[in-house]
């Protein structure tokens, strides 16, 4: 089997311990970095598959490691957030992370972000997020002709709700943000504009999704913004 390598960036050596030894037992390949510096030089010479990130480092800010990661390499990061705020994992995410972590965090979440990263890559490596056909569980979009199906039935949607639902189709897998949504649906990225997102959301959801309150494809991440989720 071909084991993920997993670089793990992170100061904080009782964190960094127990994300290690998590990824040991669960059968991950992993090399360590305790500084921003050192994570730049082993992605450049390492080639990890997925970056576990601490944004509070103690050289350089986690958002401009990810920056200078961004300049060469797609790989996918999660970051490691201490503080509860949204602020930094907006910055993070703005500057090309992928999907991020609030400490305290427990071992389950943590596995749970490194499936839902290797789903992420696998389309990615697939290439599949350059077909002209998306497909996803019972969801199917045929970018040619601009249709959108669900369980074998087509769905009416409008210019905005097609629009938007491409983006997440797009970027299956990675948390977007408001920003980036209104950025590219809408051209703009107005704070006041997040309402109108969320009107346009709530209008797609219901389309898409069987219930409510089991949403299945678009997961809401709050103050943040939204993620396609890959169904198995
Ligand atoms: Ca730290």
């Amino acid at each position: 089997m071909n084991k993920l390598l997993i670089l793990v960036v992170e100061d904080d050596t009782p964190v960094r311990n127990l994300i290690t030894t998590t990824l040991k037992a669960h059968d991950y390949r992993f090399i360590s970095a305790v500084n921003g510096e050192g994570a730049i030089m082993d992605t450049a010479s390492h080639n990890p598959d997925i970056i576990l990130l601490d944004l509070g480092l103690p050289d350089i800010d986690g958002v401009d490691v990810i920056r200078r990661i961004r300049s060469w390499s797609n790989v996918p990061i999660i970051v490691i957030s201490a503080r509860s705020e949204t602020s930094d994992k907006i910055d993070a995410l703005d500057a090309g992370a992928d999907d991020y972590l609030t400490k305290p965090f427990s071992v389950d979440e943590l596995l749970a972000r490194l499936r839902v990263t290797q789903r992420r890559l696998a389309i990615m490596q697939s290439g599949s997020s350059q077909d002209s056909v998306y497909e996803n569980g019972q969801l199917r979009i045929d970018y040619a002709s601009g249709c959108v199906y669900l369980n074998g039935e087509e769905i009416r949607m409008t210019p905005i709700e097609y629009k938007l639902l491409c983006l997440l189709a797009r970027n299956t897998g990675k948390v977007l943000t408001h920003k980036f949504i209104l950025q590219n649906v809408w051209g703009s990225s107005f704070e006041s504009d997040v309402g109108s997102l969320r009107v346009f959301m709530a209008t797609l959801r219901k389309k898409l999704e069987s219930g409510p309150n089991s949403p299945q494809y678009i997961q809401t991440h709050i103050g943040i913004g939204y993620r396609m989720l890959k169904i198995e």
